[in-house]
């Protein structure tokens, strides 16, 4: 039985795991969780998994009220909350379904204390996969993907020759506004912008497809994740999301992984470390999925990818700057403050301007995530 920590218990990928675990008590058993402000999901939460017995949640206000109503369960807040749980709580496995930079520290610290990783929070390789990748190395840890591209990666890979691969090929819907020219996104709305096409997620990760800046992300969290180069990373556009990335081969042949757009598969194979069978995602012939339809991918109109790739080639604390300096713009676009085009705006301004440090470590990355940010709410104030 695994013992498991959910970080982000009250997200799209949280909640998506609570429901894995749910369905099988034998193989899991729920020990302990983190919820950033939705401390009402807690009373819930635990009527289901009696086992919990630490919970981390964001604020200090909300810890001091905890710690009186629940005395027997250990409460931790805040950053350093998300480090103390990972490292008192009784736990074998790690799922981090937190959003953006939060999840950094709590994926290295996980696998510094041998966990078994399940990443959805793809911003921790994004922003410094080396770290990541140099924390696994040294310890006994395991880093598992949730991403639904990189499941499906992982799928394929573990089938063929890895010489055999020619090319990876990526899927990406386009996101919310995939029908639309880039004069047509001048006046778009945020209600409009977290209207998916195919999927539900969180709000966050929503606007991240519209622009494709989750896109580029997913291209540098493959490119860590199995090694390969940037060059031999496709996008592949295509409409039904029912393609969840596939592979080339040196002889022309494509493989592909055809599923549900569910993400209780890909969190499940993550889990279980193997296929599975998870009823609310299976398909059972191949006529449910129709027809399938593939474009090419236009850089002009997606610029965030090679924001994020160029990003990438520079190096050092480069993506954290394009990492932090996205979140606040993604906010700050879902608070009314800025436009949808200024996303990217904002982005690029951020990563021209900010000097850049070389090789740099926890420290100097948390500085640069931090300097990104308030640089781009001064970018932001202009854009008003
Ligand atoms: P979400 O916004 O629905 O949930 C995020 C969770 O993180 C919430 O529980 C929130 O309270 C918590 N959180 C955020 N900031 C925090 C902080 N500073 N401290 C403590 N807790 C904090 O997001 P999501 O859509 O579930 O996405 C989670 C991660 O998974 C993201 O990195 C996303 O890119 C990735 N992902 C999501 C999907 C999906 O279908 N939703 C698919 C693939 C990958
Ligand atoms: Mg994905």
């Amino acid at each position: 039985m695994r013992k498991v920590l959910l970080l982000g218990a009250t997200g799209s990928i949280g909640g998506q795991t609570l429901d894995i675990l749910n369905s099988d008590r034998t193989s899991f058993c729920l020990t302990s969780f983190s919820v950033g402000n939705r401390v009402s999901r807690i009373p819930e939460i635990l009527s289901s998994f009696p086992n919990v017995k630490h919970i981390c949640v964001k604020n200090r206000s909300d810890y001091e009220t905890l710690i009186k109503q629940y005395p027997d369960i250990a409460f931790h807040y805040g950053d350093e909350g998300l480090k103390e749980i990972i490292e008192q709580a009784d736990c074998d496995m790690v799922v981090n379904a937190l959003v953006g930079f939060a999840g950094l520290v709590p994926s290295i610290v996980s696998l510094k204390k041998d966990k078994i990783l399940c990443l959805a929070n793809k911003e921790s390789l994004v922003v410094a996969g080396s770290l990541v990748k140099e924390a696994l190395a040294k310890g006994k840890g395991k880093l598992i993907p949730i991403d639904s591209e990189h499941v499906a990666i992982s799928k394929l890979l573990s089938k063929v020759n890895i010489d055999d691969v020619e090319e990876i090929l990526i899927t990406a819907s386009g996101g919310s506004f995939r029908h639309l020219n880039r004069d047509e996104l001048v006046n778009v709305t945020k209600e409009d912008a977290l209207n998916h096409p195919t999927w539900g997620m969180g709000a966050k990760i929503t606007i991240d497809s519209a622009t494709m800046f989750n896109k580029g992300f997913e291209v540098v969290e493959a490119k860590w994740l199995f090694d390969i180069p940037l060059s031999k990373i496709r996008i592949l556009m295509h409409d039904e999301s029912n393609v969840h990335s596939a592979i080339r081969l040196k002889d022309g042949t494509y493989i592909a992984d055809i599923s549900k757009p569910d993400m209780h598969g890909p969190i499940a194979y993550a889990l279980f470390e193997k296929n599975v069978e998870f009823s609310l995602s299976k398909a059972n012939s191949l006529e449910e999925f129709g027809p399938f339809h593939f474009h090419t991918f236009d850089p002009n109109r997606y610029p965030a990818v090679k924001i994020t790739t160029s990003a990438f080639e520079k190096g050092g604390t480069a993506l954290a700057i394009v990492n932090a300096s996205n979140e606040e713009a993604v906010y700050g676009f879902l608070d009314g403050k800025i436009r949808f085009l200024d996303i990217e705006r904002v982005v690029q301004r951020c990563l021209d301007d900010l000097p850049l440090i070389d090789n740099p470590d926890l420290t100097e990355t948390i500085e640069a995530d931090k300097k990104a940010r308030g640089y781009a709410h001064k970018v932001m104030e202009e854009y008003k």
